[in-house]
């Protein structure tokens, strides 16, 4: 059975991801052991599905049509990326990403339907709390270490900023595993402007 993994997420456009970028080029200072994610393959996961069916692929755009048409999004939804976070703790930070002081309601309930209309074709829903951010680097350094802790002061000192994101889409993304990284390919994208004409 041919099987691709995969996972929805909302794409940002290459200005955004320009300026992400400039922030781990910051922080990949520190001497950390970590991966940082590529400038392109910059995202917001919605849902990860993992390795699924190819044959499952026209089922998951009509759930994922369904959502969208739920949701009654049917516009960009504008989004201020102002927040420099990690899991779980700045002492011992697993995961490095950027997200908002004030999520959109919008967002967030697109990720609520998405995840309603999945569990239909038995994905288990998220156990994790869904705060919607978008991941720049994960550590493989453990606290304490004085790399580690460099890291630490690095995010602590970071200036400042304020992006707006605009998503305008949910995609589903092919994501393959190589020694080079990750690389992703979109399976297919649902825009947000034809969502008044989504059939179903
Ligand atoms: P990937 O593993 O295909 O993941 C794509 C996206 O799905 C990620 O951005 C991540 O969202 C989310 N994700 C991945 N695994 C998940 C899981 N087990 N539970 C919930 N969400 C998950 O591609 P990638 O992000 O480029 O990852 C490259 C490597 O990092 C892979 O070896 C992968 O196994 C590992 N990884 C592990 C986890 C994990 O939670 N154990 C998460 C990501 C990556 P976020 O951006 O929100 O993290």
């Amino acid at each position: 059975m041919a099987t691709l993994r995969a996972f929805f997420c909302a794409e940002l456009d290459g200005g955004l991801r320009g300026e992400l970028d400039r922030i781990t080029t910051t922080l990949r200072q520190a001497p950390v052991k970590a991966s940082w994610v590529k400038r392109e393959n910059l995202h917001v996961t919605l849902k990860f599905l993992g390795e699924v069916a190819d044959s499952l692929v026209p089922d998951l755009e009509e759930a994922a049509r369904r959502a969208l048409r739920e949701s009654e999004i049917d516009s960009r939804i504008e989004w201020t990326l102002d927040l420099l976070g990690v899991f779980p703790s700045l002492e011992r930070p697993r995961v490095v990403w950027v997200g908002s002081s004030e999520e959109p309601e919008a967002l967030a309930r697109l990720a609520a339907r998405l995840e309603q209309a999945l569990e239909s074709l038995g994905f288990e829903p998220e156990r994790r709390s869904g705060v919607a951010h978008i991941t720049l680097g994960r550590v493989k350094e453990r606290a304490p270490s004085p790399n580690v802790s460099e890291l630490t002061r690095a995010l602590k000192e970071h200036p400042e900023f304020r992006y707006e994101a605009r998503v305008d889409g949910l995609t589903l993304m092919k994501s393959e595993l190589t020694p080079q990284g990750s690389i992703y390919t979109p399976v297919f994208r649902l825009l947000f402007s034809s969502n008044s004409n989504l059939q179903g």
